[in-house]
């Protein structure tokens, strides 16, 4: 396959872009994302153009970073115009390098349209992210998504008419229910089944599938809060991930991360550098970035993370919460933490640093050994939070004695 720019230099190094775009049509009822309800101004794409320009010096053209992923993520970026993309776009690959780069967009099924889908296809995104959540309308009206069940297969077999071979959708369940039947307050597991089974009949080349989390300051949590609407049980909850675990398996898709599972090679290149540690360069308001420092002996010694830290500036990330985000990160990997990974990047033994801490776990039934390292069972998959604390605790506990 040709890649874009191939008369440019060979730089070895490959960098991931992410672009947030904070506009929605209306805000959701369970959304903490930052995200407004208006309308994308050009100001911000232009603003988004120049701090992309700014960074190209540092990681861009002439440099040993190459860019093989860009994800467009919010809000709703198709909610911009094709000229407001096309503007950041254009900044991308006028100061890097790209290769063979994956392209995504997040789009709302509501702002689907053949014109829009063509506009995105043309602009070059060669993967799309669709925010479906539920094929239930009465769960649908409950988070305050703008769009129905009907809109969002409707939007589907538009993306899939206009020729986008790599599309995910993203699915929530354990979510409250509007129904006119007082008797059906929540998603029960057969609604959630419903959906999994039509999404699974679409055949989308990835499927994201999140517990609802209730955040703080949204209207769904002061609603949770004053009893005015439900959700399903722990148990039910736990239930529906397992179950959609065992289904997606079933038909053939991978589950390589908590929340993710792809037919083989679908998986999302973008996302997996957040859960790799590799180096990603974030624009926008609330867009993070993350830039490894190595050094001469090929050893992780700080990295920059935080927003415009494509600047590198500031403090960088002591070697401690590095080695905290590699846990965090590599557990949430199916396939679990790589210990060989763990020793290359900082020329220590991962059973050396949290030795207490696994054998507590590992006596708990939370992980279970394997030939790279370690992994969460089912056990662990339902406590993930517990079993961080225990292993961030040991790495506190190590750094001050
Ligand atoms: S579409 Fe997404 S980003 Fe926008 S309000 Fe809803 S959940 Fe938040």
């Amino acid at each position: 396959m040709q890649s874009e720019n191939d008369n440019k230099n060979r730089p070895e190094k490959a960098l991931g872009i992410y672009v947030h775009v904070p506009y929605c049509i209306r805000k959701c009822r369970y959304c903490d994302f930052v995200s407004f309800e208006k309308a994308p101004e050009d100001a911000y794409f232009d603003k988004l153009a120049e701090d992309i320009e700014l960074a190209g010096n540092a990681f861009g053209n002439g440099t040993e970073y190459y860019v093989d992923t860009l994800f467009f993520g919010g809000g709703t970026p198709s909610l911009a115009s094709a000229a407001q993309l096309k503007k950041v776009l254009d900044a991308v690959r006028e100061n890097f390098v790209l290769r063979e780069p994956e392209i995504t967009i997040e789009v709302n099924p509501e702002t689907v349209t053949p014109q829009k889908a063509a506009e995105l296809k043309e602009l070059g995104f060669n993967r799309v992210s669709m925010g479906v959540q539920s094929l239930d309308d009465g769960v649908l009206s409950a988070l305050g998504r703008v769009h129905s069940a009907d809109r969002a297969r409707q939007a589907f077999h538009t993306l899939r008419d206009t020729g986008f071979e790599n599309i995910n959708l993203d699915l929530i369940f354990g979510t409250p229910r509007d129904s006119a039947d007082e008797s059906a307050p929540v998603q029960r597991l057969e609604v959630w089944r419903h959906t999994l089974d039509e999404v699974l009949a679409m055949r989308p080349e990835h499927i994201s599938f999140y517990s609802l989390q209730i955040e703080e300051g949204t209207p769904l949590y002061k609603d949770f809060a004053a009893e005015k609407i439900q959700i399903p049980s722990w148990e039910e909850n736990r239930e529906m991930y397992h179950s959609a675990i065992r289904q997606i398996k079933e038909h053939g898709y991978h589950h390589y991360e908590v929340s993710n599972a792809a037919l083989p090679g679908f998986e999302c290149r973008h996302n997996l550098k957040y859960w790799t540690m590799q180096p990603y360069l974030g624009f926008g308001i609330s867009a993070h970035s993350f830039m490894p420092v190595y050094g001469e002996n090929g050893r992780l010694t700080a990295g920059y993370r935080g927003e415009a830290a494509w600047s590198c500036t500031g403090e960088p990330q002591s070697l401690a919460d590095l080695k905290g985000d590699f846990i965090f990160t590599q557990l949430r990997l199916t396939e679990g933490l790589n210990a060989s990974f763990y020793r290359q990047l900082f020329g220590e033994e991962f059973s050396a640093d949290f030795g207490k801490a696994l054998e507590e776990l590992a006596a708990k039934g939370y992980i279970i050994d394997t030939e790279r390292g370690v992994r969460l069972t089912e056990k662990g998959l339902d406590n993930i939070n517990p079993v961080m604390q225990t292993l961030l605790e040991e790495l506190q506990w190590k750094r001050n004695t």
